[in-house]
């Protein structure tokens, strides 16, 4: 029996972290946000889209997406961004399952899923179990404005703008709560794996 996992956090929960001690564990992991990207490079259907609904403006000279034009488009305007979701969220999904049916077609024991909105965005259908990567929000904070390099403010902006992390404990299967070492996280996703039965060893 093969199983999938949604895996999801917050920014600076430590999703990445986690994803890459799974793939060093050798499991797939297939990631939203590069999928995301991937769907809108030039020839792609949803790159067509939209052009077609934002106009030839929209893509840099060497007709790449200029997507951070797109994003301050749909910044202020709710009715694009809806539209810019409506192209691209169907495409990532349809892609992300065939990855996954790729994957289990090949007999692996089990796939994850690398989602961050997978509560917001109703997609634990997607997936068998879910996962949460948790830290409390001043350790969140902290680790942001380290990562990116932001003001205290503008770190809480980003936190603020997201669901509480402490909200979606009680929606998934599993919690790892990443406040202390990497150690302790990768412990607790391996007595988690373990419950599971995804792995036996270790
Ligand atoms: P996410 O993918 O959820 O945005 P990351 O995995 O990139 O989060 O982690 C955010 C930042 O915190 C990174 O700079 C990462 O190296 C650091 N980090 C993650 N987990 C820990 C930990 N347990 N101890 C110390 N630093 C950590």
């Amino acid at each position: 029996m093969s199983c999938v996992i949604g895996l999801t956090g917050g920014i600076a929960s430590g999703k990445s972290t986690v994803s890459t001690m799974l793939l060093s564990m050798g499991f797939p992991v297939i990631d939203a946000d590069i999928i995301a990207k991937k769907v809108v490079e030039i020839g792609e259907q949803p790159y067509l889209q939209i052009i077609d609904s934002f106009g030839e403006e929209i893509v840099n000279e060497d007709k790449s997406i200029n997507r951070a034009k797109l994003g301050s488009i749909i910044f202020h305007d709710e009715d694009k961004r809806k539209q810019l979701n409506e192209i691209v969220h169907p495409a990532v999904r349809k892609r992300m399952i065939k990855e996954k049916e790729h994957y289990l077609a090949e007999g692996e024991k089990a796939v994850f899923l690398d989602i961050p909105l997978l509560f917001e965005s109703n997609l634990t259908h997607l997936v068998d179990k879910t996962m949460l990567v948790f830290v409390d929000e001043e350790i969140q904070v902290q680790r942001l404005m380290a990562r990116n390099d932001l003001s205290l403010n503008e770190a809480r902006a980003r936190i603020s703008s997201q669901m509480p992390l402490m909200s979606k404990v009680h929606l998934a299967d599993a919690v790892i709560n990443n406040n202390g070492t990497t150690e302790h996280t990768q412990q607790q996703l391996i007595e988690i794996l373990k419950e599971w039965n995804i792995i036996t060893y270790v």
